[in-house]
């Protein structure tokens, strides 16, 4: 007989249906007459009820062995559930267990545990509700994402890992060595020698894959990157991990405004997805994790967001009356209580801040006429404050050029990155999503590190 999911059965099994299931056991009732044993597969939050009945052959000794963790593969009929809250359940025919669980020493227990405690055990974490539900819903996201750049005729690439260039922020990458660290080369200055390193010169985990995005876009039109990303910041935050999923669309003949409605349309579509496709789950984090879950997902699907410039969102702060801990004036970039000011207070709904001070922003960013601005966007929503960081880039060689000399950013180093504008260069625009920002906002989740499988972090790379 072919297993059947246990999310399958509860959803469309009918009485005297003959199924077999396998997963592992949560939780376990032992009556005079029967034994009642909650399994789960992992397809679902709510579990199956398996009936056993001491006819069952060896029925002693399985109900012995089927303690909370573990592994079973039950045969029998579906049948009408007499008890509260369960459409369905299953009476078992045979059972087999897999591998048991000593109560003493399984460290997952009925009772509820702390995310931090769970962390420590992040080899069996995911096999609670809440971990369930968040990776099932992180599972969601990804899909979504594919599913709406697919849709839209985007092509996937694959950025690399491993990179030479430094140019977003320095000194938060990870170098990349073949070096043995007790023995590093060094030249007649007692320098490092990164001639005789693996790629004959510095390397690094890439923080980012735009600049290899923009390259694709100059050929496939649209494109998308979504892959792991990495910041050695040691920054010990509820929001930054040092490996992190990043996506990054990237669309040639394209401007600002088109780059916003495709991250509205990007955002609304997440949402929606996740809400149609995981409703238990989102049930739970709106009633366990955040009650302000359901709320600000509707709120995103239904509104069209707010769009306003840096210097108009400069006036309303100034006008507004609230005291913030952080300066307000032209010039300075917005801090979290500003923009949740704004998308929260002020609009009620997501908010869409252009046209940001060049010297607060990359050196790829589209210079205004005005030369004090540049074509940025971000995305703000209530609850939230950022969500996607945007821009259209910068495609004039003379502008780039001066930019980049003013920076102090050495042109050789991306000599590449300007031949793009030298060779068929156009209009175009992207913006950056950190992957698991935006599953925490749909979860509710408070902590970063709890919404990816096996977070890294500082000191954090256990399993
Ligand atoms: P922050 O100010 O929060 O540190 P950032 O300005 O460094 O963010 P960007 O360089 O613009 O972020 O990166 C793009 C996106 O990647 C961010 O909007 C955010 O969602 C996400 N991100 C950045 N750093 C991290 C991190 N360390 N861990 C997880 N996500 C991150
Ligand atoms: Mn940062």
């Amino acid at each position: 007989m072919m297993t059947r999911r246990i999310a399958d059965i509860l959803k469309s099994g009918q009485p005297d249906e003959s199924v077999k299931v396998q997963g592992w056991v949560r939780t376990k009732r032992e009556l005079k007459e029967f034994a009642f044993v909650e399994v789960n597969d992992g397809s679902s939050m709510a579990n199956l009820q398996v009936v056993l009945n001491p006819d069952l052959a060896d029925y002693g000794t399985i109900i012995k062995q089927l303690n909370t963790g573990a592994s079973v593969e039950v045969e029998g009929v579906l049948v009408e559930s007499p008890a509260k809250g369960q459409r369905i359940e299953l009476k078992a025919s045979s059972a087999k267990v897999f591998g048991e669980a000593d109560p003493e020493t399984y460290p997952l227990q009925k009772k509820r545990h702390s995310f931090e405690f769970l962390r420590d055990i992040g080899h069996l974490r995911s096999r609670t509700n809440t971990f369930g539900a968040v990776f099932r819903v992180r599972n969601a996201c990804a899909t979504a994402i594919h599913k709406f750049f697919q849709e839209r005729d985007f092509l996937w690439i694959h950025a690399p890992i491993i990179t030479a260039s430094d140019c977003e922020g320095a000194g938060e990458m990870f170098t990349v060595t073949g070096f043995n660290l007790d023995k590093v080369p060094r030249t007649e200055k007692q320098e490092i020698d990164y001639t005789k390193d693996f790629f004959g010169r510095p390397a690094y985990l890439t923080v980012s894959g735009q600049l290899e995005a923009e390259i694709m876009a100059m050929a496939f039109s649209n494109v998308y990157t979504f892959g792991p990303t990495f910041r050695a910041e040691n920054s010990n935050t509820s929001r930054h991990l040092a490996e992190f999923w990043m996506v990054e669309p990237e669309m040639a003949f394209c401007d600002l405004q088109g780059d916003m409605d495709l991250a509205e349309e990007f955002l609304k579509y997440i949402f929606n997805y996740v809400l149609e496709n995981c409703p238990e789950d989102m049930e739970f984090f709106n009633q366990r994790i955040d009650k302000s879950v359901l709320e600000t997902a509707d709120n995103i699907i239904n509104n069209q967001f707010e769009r306003l410039t840096y210097t108009d969102a400069i006036k309303l702060l100034e006008k507004a009356d609230k005291k913030f801990e952080f300066p307000v004036s032209w010039g300075l970039d917005l801090q979290s209580e500003h923009e949740r000011y704004l998308a929260e207070e002020k609009f009620k709904k997501p908010v869409i801040v252009t046209d940001y001070p060049a010297k607060i922003k990359a050196f790829y960013m589209r210079l205004n006429d005005d030369e004090q601005t540049v074509r940025a966007m971000d995305i703000l929503a209530p609850k939230i404050g950022e969500i996607i960081g945007g821009s259209q880039r910068e495609e004039r060689l003379d502008v780039l050029e001066k930019r980049i000399e003013t920076l102090g950013i050495d042109a050789e180093t991306i000599w590449w990155y300007l031949d793009l504008r030298r060779f068929g260069t156009v209009p175009h625009a992207g913006f950056g999503l950190g992957f698991e920002r935006l599953v925490q906002f749909m979860t509710g989740m408070a902590n970063i590190r709890d919404v990816i499988p096996f977070p890294r972090a500082p000191l954090t790379v256990e399993f």
